[in-house]
């Protein structure tokens, strides 16, 4: 059994890293990388909002799960509304369940968010204004990530900058249903681009040498890392522009990487042996058709 921490611990340890009163916080959060937490991510919640004050905010991914296309009847009984279940973990559904929690427009990229500019972020965020626009809002007005325990799939950021660039890849079919303003049931595609997320922690070493890292230091047994928005967005575009690959995993048999962006290798026969290799054990015939459906 590791240490305790308790909501005083953690609070310390934020203050340390720099965490402050007034921060509008991007967060990414591993649970289990924190350790023995009493009251979990409830009380990592109450030090984080104590923190940052009430001038502060808090925003997490709070995202809803996606379906392949056409749905089965059990998923089409999945409506997504302002209190849905999110697939980023405890703390995010920490988040969710606040009383204070506002969430975001968009039907599947539902961010959460507390705090003083909560409103006017998941106001603005719909369908029509993108999956990442508000990652994009808050590093123009002066935003922070927080990302903490090593394995959380980088800061955010790097979606805005793939944007920003126009890096194309080939949509794969899938979506759910919300509720509309006015009640009705309605399906959203998934028309943004998202990606791999295990490569984007190959951008950490860039931020430490180009400026972007605020502070950093043990948040629990975990190490959590404050970085500036704007500097992190400004370091992926510059590499990305100089190399469209850097921010594809090193696992060969995924899907997403090796073979939907306009820069992925795309070597089909090599990348279906990779995926039959790494996924020989555990092969259904549900599963082929699962992959079958998402590509076709
Ligand atoms: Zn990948």
């Amino acid at each position: 059994m590791g240490k305790l921490y308790r909501k005083e611990d953690l609070i310390k340890d934020l203050k340390e890293i720099g965490v402050k009163q007034g921060d509008l916080l991007h967060m990414k959060v591993s649970m289990k990388a924190i350790g023995n937490v009493e009251g979990g991510a409830q009380t990592l919640l109450d030090a984080l909002l104590e923190t940052i004050g009430p001038e502060g905010t808090l925003i997490s991914d709070a995202f809803v799960s996606v379906y392949p296309l056409p749905m089965t009847p059990d998923q089409e009984k999945i409506i997504a509304d302002d209190l849905a279940f999110s697939y980023a973990g405890a703390f995010a559904n920490a988040m969710v369940k606040h009383p204070d929690m506002k969430r975001s427009r968009h039907p599947i990229q539902k961010f959460a968010a507390i705090g003083k500019r909560a409103e006017e972020f998941c106001y603005a965020h719909t369908y029509e204004s993108g999956g990442y626009d508000l990652l994009d809002k808050m590093s123009v007005a002066g935003g922070v990530n927080l990302t903490i325990g090593e394995k959380v799939a980088g800061v955010g950021t790097t979606h805005v900058a793939i944007d920003i660039l126009g890096f194309k890849r080939k949509q794969l079919n899938t979506g759910a249903l919300y509720k509309d303003l006015d009640g009705s049931v309605k399906l959203a595609k998934v028309n943004w681009n998202g990606g791999c997320a295990h490569g984007f922690p190959k951008f950490i070493p860039l931020y430490y040498e180009k400026g972007a890292v605020l502070g950093s230091g043990k948040v629990g047994d975990a190490i959590g890392l404050y970085t500036s928005m704007k500097k992190t967005l400004e370091i992926e575009i510059e590499t990305l522009k100089n190399n469209p690959q850097f921010f594809l995993c090193d696992d060969k048999a995924c899907y997403s990487c090796q073979m939907t962006w306009e820069h992925s290798p795309k070597k089909r026969i090599k990348f279906y042996f990779n995926w039959l290799k790494k996924n020989f054990k555990t092969l259904s015939f549900s599963r082929i058709k699962t992959l079958k459906k998402t590509i076709s």
